[in-house]
């Protein structure tokens, strides 16, 4: 399987974030990637290539032109009135009864850009950005010339950022961004199947109008984790998305074989829907020692995830969202790629 990667990513670090009431190191951080590379190296299954250079014209055909300048600028902006060190993120967010149209400021740019504080911006973030998207649409360059599967190991992840705004580690929304490639490429219908343990808020919105994206998505419950505000199991599309949109929320604590049926059912309902490509948000934070996930999957239960994966008739594009238990992490994202390899 061809892995599409680049070190185009390593500037965007340093930062902190908040977990409840502690300021620590951000989970999602560089080392990430060379975690999963070593794990894969060490398979010899898998062909590492760079990305191709891509401008923002697939990019904007899923995200607000206003909101990408923002993603641009934000951290130049924040270098002029801040000085260079630190990272730039919000203090005061978009809420009900606020204006929603943000001056020249860059405060009131993160404010009305950004929804949580889990997207610092530093001098290499726009940089690892745009490489990011580039890996996604490296792979579905290859998808469309006929590769039966590729992954893209994007940083930073993509699936919790919507149109216009940005969180949980995620500024552009790489598997929205190929899907909408797809599309535009001629195929008629893309599903995308999100397996990461937070529910992929961005992906779901930015197609919840439509029928040509089917959107499912296995996670914790809205109820008890992130992004706590959508992820039910009542939103299931709305307009000609109707019936599109399928939330599978399961408690903290689910373990594999609580799990895995959600997996199965998720991927029957794929299969009748019929895509012509299947894009799969890859997250393993569902790991059991994750430590910003709440479930209970082994490393083993990985392998069996690649496994069922591979039932698909339509190519499958493997995109890179969470995971963050440092030592397993490699191990866990190779498992499900030679799962679905052997
Ligand atoms: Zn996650």
């Amino acid at each position: 399987m061809k892995v599409i990667v680049s070190n185009d990513h390593q500037g965007h670090a340093g930062a902190k974030e908040m977990r409840y009431d502690k300021m620590i190191s951000m989970s999602e951080s560089p080392d990430r990637v060379d975690i999963i590379l070593g794990a894969l190296n060490k398979s010899g299954f898998f062909h590492l290539q760079e990305p191709l250079r891509f401008g923002l014209n697939e990019v904007l055909r899923v995200h607000d032109p206003n909101f990408v300048k923002f993603l641009e600028d934000c951290y130049a902006l924040w270098k002029k009135q801040f000085g260079p060190n630190g990272f730039a993120t919000a203090y005061t967010f978009g809420m009900r009864g606020m204006d929603q149209k943000p001056n020249s400021s860059v405060h009131s740019m993160l404010s009305c850009y950004t929804f949580d504080v889990c997207v610092p911006f530093v001098d290499g973030t726009w940089k690892a950005i745009q490489s990011s998207k580039d890996i996604a649409l490296t792979g579905a360059t290859l998808i469309a010339n006929g590769e039966r599967s590729v992954f893209s190991l994007c940083r930073p992840p993509g699936h919790h950022a919507s149109k216009d705004l940005a969180g949980g580690y995620c500024y552009l929304n790489n598997a929205a961004i190929v899907a909408q490639y797809y599309l535009d490429r001629g195929m008629n219908k893309v599903a995308i199947l999100d397996i990461d343990y937070h529910h992929g808020n961005g992906s779901q919105t930015i197609f919840y109008e439509r029928a040509d994206v089917l959107f499912t998505s296995l996670h914790c419950r809205p109820e008890d984790e992130y992004p706590f505000l959508l992820g039910y199991q009542h939103e299931t599309g709305s307009g000609a998305g109707a019936g599109f949109n399928c939330n599978l929320p399961m408690p903290l604590g689910t373990r594999y074989a609580v799990w895995e049926q959600a997996l199965v059912f998720a991927i029957d309902k794929i299969k009748k829907y019929g895509p012509e490509v299947i894009i799969i948000s890859l997250g393993v934070d569902t790991f059991i020692d994750d430590p910003v996930g709440g479930f209970k999957l082994l490393s083993e239960d990985f392998l069996d995830i690649g496994k069922k994966l591979s039932q698909f008739q339509s190519p499958t594009h493997f995109i890179m969202e969470g995971g963050y238990a440092k030592i397993e992490l490699g191990i866990n994202v190779s498992n499900v790629l030679s799962g679905f390899m052997e």
